[in-house]
């Protein structure tokens, strides 16, 4: 089977790829491995990616794209672009259409540029450990992301040589990888506190489907804060020791911040690391002073205090939006590195009141979620896949066991009726110039192939297996004697007549040869079939699931003053379809321009814009009279298309913002364009 499905998990921080191999889901590694930092660097004009982008980025941040996920989807203005620009090393520009362009080592590159060069990698890394192509996976978002962040990461997998079968929010893999499958309704919080990012989603799984009830999250919430948190009490430790501010340092700020890591990750063993950075910079005086503090696990968790409540807060923000309270919750999952501190599991622990579930490695779960579903989408191919590979062994074998069938009936007669019948001596010379000719393909016209229904090839495998055995025995039997009788006719030939030839012996030789080797060939074959048919099986048993989400964010379209008009709703189950009449609000309006946002202020101009078009030939009529059916459809990787139908004519216009890197602000200007909702409505 090279028909792999990748499980990746495209992190912000981190990325791993996992697959499914005998129906189970394993991680695949880098250098034994298992998380691969989403870095990308150049080195002398040659990318690098992984690890060795981020120790590159020690010393080099300027050429060091790391968290390019925070940039992925988003306008230039965005404030999460106008947000990263204070934090990240390496410069980044507007691109004329307002999109996001990094420049490292001269060159430009968009945010889908990075993430694909980082899935190109995670790609290479699987081919690597499975010694075969991989082309398709199934790659998770956080649950949060929005329509243009989920093309942008669609578009990126596809610019790395992937067929995306699939995106699933990170939390919904989570759950998947627990596999909880109960008969009644089973609520689950996943807390997922990673590199950049956090969520908190509530879901239920029942039997085989997962729904997601409710989602929350912040983009900017991850353990790079908790590094800067403590890289902010290093630099002031610093300046009051030496009263110089070492930020300014590009490498020296490089090292605090490894060594922040560093020290945080150690504190979920240890309970308490000392931190040393020797001649970390150099002062107004030029020494280069040696630079050392102990930090204790209590120090870290006032430190991040702030961070751990605010993910709090969000957790009882999205208990409220499902409409639930803490009791109600079956289970609470750990996933994300960062949820490895013990100060948060703990404060996890006391806001839902029960343990929280971390068996599974939290760093690796959602890859491994990825993987099992890509699986479980693609399970019944593979069964047929196997089916078919079974029934053409099996005809293989059938035909070698006829031809074989048909070579012992001619020996065993001509042994029977007499050594010197030549009739069956040139039938058997007949049969063999046949077989020989077709070689192994044995087109015998009387061999018929036609092989049985799916359901009743295990059966027939069997026993033509059985036949084999039979017929096996027969055959030995049968030559064993063959041999011995050859050897004396042939003995009694020689003398008789020196230089006699013996052509029937040579031609019952020949039969007892070739039926060995159909024989073999025919084993061979029969017991391939046996090996596809259980593999059949076993895809045949996996785990069939429904996923179901839900809508991230409210998405609506402006209509007249600049009002927004929801369409569909936040935490609306999709696949979700709903549509909604406007009208003109002009006499002989010939076109309405339909602007699509997502968000949840009043005003649309204040939503995230997503894109527009234009309705353009409207037959003229009176203000308020035509009826225009607009149609949101999320497809269920949570992408979203827009339809606007004027239901006299049946005139259609749509999109769907398939390129996000054409990021543009709405023209604006044309208000009296925009659609109004009709008086009754
Ligand atoms: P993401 O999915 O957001 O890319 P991960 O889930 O891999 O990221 O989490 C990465 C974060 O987890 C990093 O900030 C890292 O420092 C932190 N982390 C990893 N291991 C630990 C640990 N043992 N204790 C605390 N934090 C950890
Ligand atoms: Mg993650």
């Amino acid at each position: 089977m090279s028909q792999w499905i990748l499980g990746i998990d495209l992190g912000t921080v981190n990325s791993c790829v996992a697959v499914v191999k005998d129906g189970r889901a394993v991680m695949l590694s880098d250098d034994s491995r298992t998380t691969i930092p989403s870095c990308l660097a150049f080195q002398r004009g040659q990318e690098i990616v992984g690890h060795a982008a981020k120790r590159h980025g020690v010393t080099d941040p300027q050429n060091t794209i790391s968290a390019a996920k925070r940039l992925l989807g988003h306008s230039f203005d965005s404030p999460e672009v106008q947000d990263a620009l204070e934090r990240t090393s390496y410069p980044i520009r507007p691109s004329p259409l307002g999109s996001v362009l990094i420049e490292v080592d001269g060159r430009e590159l968009t945010p889908i540029q990075v993430s694909a060069s980082i899935l190109q990698r995670l790609r290479e890394v699987a081919e690597l450990a499975l010694e075969e192509p991989a082309t398709k996976a199934v790659i998770s978002v956080p649950a949060h992301f929005t329509d243009v962040q989920r093309k942008a990461t669609k578009l990126a997998g596809e610019y790395a040589g992937l067929e995306v079968l699939r995106l699933i929010n990170e939390p919904t893999a989570a759950a998947f990888a627990y596999g909880y499958r109960k008969a009644t309704d089973f609520k689950l919080a996943v807390y997922d506190l990673g590199g950049g990012t956090f969520d908190i989603t509530v879901m239920t799984a029942e039997g085989d489907c997962f729904r997601v009830d409710a989602t929350d999250g912040d983009s900017y919430l991850g353990g790079e804060d908790f590094d800067n948190a403590i890289l902010e009490w290093l630099i002031e430790e610093f300046k009051s020791e030496h009263g110089h501010d070492p930020s300014g340092d590009e490498s020296a700020r490089g090292r605090l911040i490894e060594a922040a890591e560093k020290a945080k990750i150690e504190l979920s063993e240890l309970e308490e690391t000392q931190i040393e950075l020797p001649f970390i910079t150099q002062l107004p005086d030029q020494s280069r002073p040696n630079f050392s503090r102990v930090l204790t696990r209590q120090k870290l968790s006032a430190l991040t205090q702030p961070l751990i409540q605010r993910t709090l807060e969000l957790c009882g923000n999205c208990l409220e939006a499902a409409g639930i309270i803490s009791e109600d919750l079956d289970e609470v999952l750990l996933v994300g590195g960062q949820s490895r501190m013990v100060a948060v599991r703990d404060a996890v622990r006391e806001f839902f009141g029960k343990e929280p579930r971390r068996d599974i490695n939290p760093d690796e779960v959602v890859a491994m979620g990825a993987a099992l579903f890509g699986y479980s989408l693609s399970a019944d191919d593979f069964k047929l896949e196997e089916q078919a590979a079974a029934a053409e062994a099996y005809a293989l074998a059938r035909q070698d066991t006829a031809i074989a069938r048909k070579l012992l009936n001619e020996v065993e007669k001509l042994r029977a009726d007499s050594i010197d019948d030549d009739a069956l001596a040139e039938r058997l010379e007949t049969l063999l110039e046949e077989t020989e000719a077709d070689g192994t393909s044995g087109r015998m016209d009387d061999i018929e192939l036609e092989p049985p229904p799916d359901d009743e090839l295990s059966g027939a495998v069997d026993s033509l297996r059985d036949e084999l055995m039979q017929l096996r025995g027969k055959a030995g039997a049968v030559m064993s004697g063959i041999s011995e009788e050859l050897s004396d006719e042939l003995a009694d030939e020689i003398t008789r007549n020196e230089q006699a030839e013996a052509p029937k012996d040579s031609t019952i030789d020949r039969a007892a040869q070739r039926l060995n080797e159909r024989l073999e060939s025919a084993v061979e074959a029969s017991e391939s079939a046996r090996t596809h048919l259980e593999k059949a099986d076993q895809h045949g048993s996996a785990r069939k699931v429904k996923l179901t989400d839900v809508a991230s964010h409210a998405l609506g379209i402006a209509s007249v003053s600049d009002l927004f008009t929801v369409l569909i709703d936040k935490n609306v189950p999709i696949p979700v379809a709903k549509e909604r009449i406007f009208t003109t609000n002009q006499d002989n309006q010939t076109e309405v321009a339909i602007r699509v946002f997502q968000g949840v202020a009043e005003r649309a101009s204040e939503n995230q814009f997503l894109g527009e078009f234009v309705l353009e030939g409207i037959p003229p009529a009176a203000r308020m009279e035509p009826k225009i059916e607009v149609t949101f459809r999320i497809d269920e990787d949570g992408i979203l298309s827009v339809q606007a139908r004027d239901t006299r004519s049946g005139l259609k216009q749509g999109i769907r913002v398939e390129d996000p890197l054409q990021l543009q602000q709405p023209a604006g200007g044309e208000a009296e364009k925009e659609p109004s909702s009709p008086p009754a409505d």
